[in-house]
């Protein structure tokens, strides 16, 4: 079982919801636990099928956590 993502088969390809803007992986959602570990506490919790993956806007650089499918 591995993340396509993190081993470069596949690349995210997320917009923004805010404002429309590409957003940029910024890598394994794990590794910024410490950082982000307040609100973002049980989201995926449930699914292990799934790697998080941190994404920024390029534009407003909201961030949001989303689950890649792990094949
Ligand atoms: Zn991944
Ligand atoms: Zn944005």
């Amino acid at each position: 079982m591995i993340c396509h993502v993190c081993n470069g088969f596949n690349q995210i390809d997320f917009f923004c919801e805010e404002c429309g803007g590409k957003m940029n992986d910024m890598g394994k959602r794990m590794d910024y636990e410490d950082k982000y570990s307040a609100y973002l506490t049980d989201l995926y919790e449930d699914n292990v099928l799934e790697c998080e993956h941190l994404l920024v806007c390029t534009s407003c650089f909201r961030d949001r956590v989303v689950g890649i499918r792990v094949e």
